[in-house]
């Protein structure tokens, strides 16, 4: 299977590539930096110049069918497929995303309860638990922090998609199942620490998270907790 860019290289920030089609004003490019909104991580943003006009991003996300990436344009431009087209990622938010979901997936390292639901931000993040037993906050932030101190490498791997059917408990989110039917998942490992499908970009290695700070743990139901997680720089 092709891969986008941003899968080959997530710290990828600028790419020559071409214009596919557009309809209104979403774009559809040969290849993309641009992470499409899903798997509770959003959409990226950054700028397109296509024939000598530069145009904001302002939202990428898969069409309806899920079959192409749409770059959903500020306003209107002219482009015929064939024109080629330079993408440059608004990296400072992606980075902050990479570093926020890499940390989410973190938290379901230290906390082995199903994980309910989770949203990456740029400036605040949250992962849903039913936990079975409390936790504290400090003494959460502190592990997070430690094991982020301590440093692990990141991978990502495709394995066929039936490894989900031998093996259900991979699957961390249940509120979020990986989309089958298209033959291999992506599993993303943290060395030692994590193993689970996932279509986000993350870094190369957990040490570039920095530290973090639990601001909150709330109360969403009986053992429902929304654990939200911030970067302190
Ligand atoms: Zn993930």
């Amino acid at each position: 299977m092709s891969l986008y860019q941003f899968y080959r290289d997530p710290y990828q920030t600028e790419l020559s590539t071409q214009v596919v089609s557009l309809d209104e004003q979403r774009l559809v490019l040969e290849d993309t930096l641009f992470y499409p909104h899903g798997g509770g991580q959003p959409g990226d943003t950054g700028r397109v110049n296509v024939g000598g006009r530069t145009v904001d991003i302002v939202d990428t996300r898969y069409s309806k069918d899920r079959s192409r990436i749409e770059h959903h344009l500020a306003e209107p431009i002219d482009a015929s497929p064939g024109d080629s087209a330079e993408l440059t990622l608004n990296w400072e938010r992606r980075y902050r995303h990479m570093r926020m979901h890499t940390c989410l997936h973190l938290l379901c390292h230290l906390i082995k309860d199903p994980v309910t639901g989770g949203n990456v931000g740029a400036e605040q993040s949250r992962a849903e638990f039913d936990l079975s037993t409390p936790i504290d906050k400090l003494e959460l932030e502190a592990q997070l922090n430690a094991l982020i101190e301590q440093g692990a490498s990141v991978s990502t791997e495709w394995l066929p998609e039936n490894i989900l059917d031998e093996q259900p408990d991979l699957v961390r989110t249940m509120s979020v199942q990986p989309p089958r039917g298209h033959g291999d998942i992506r599993m993303v490992r943290i060395d030692g620490l994590d193993f689970q499908p996932c279509g986000g970009t993350h870094l190369k290695d957990i040490r570039e998270i920095g530290a973090v700070h639990i601001p909150s743990i709330k109360s969403k139901g009986k053992q429902n907790k929304r654990i939200n997680v911030e970067l302190v720089d």
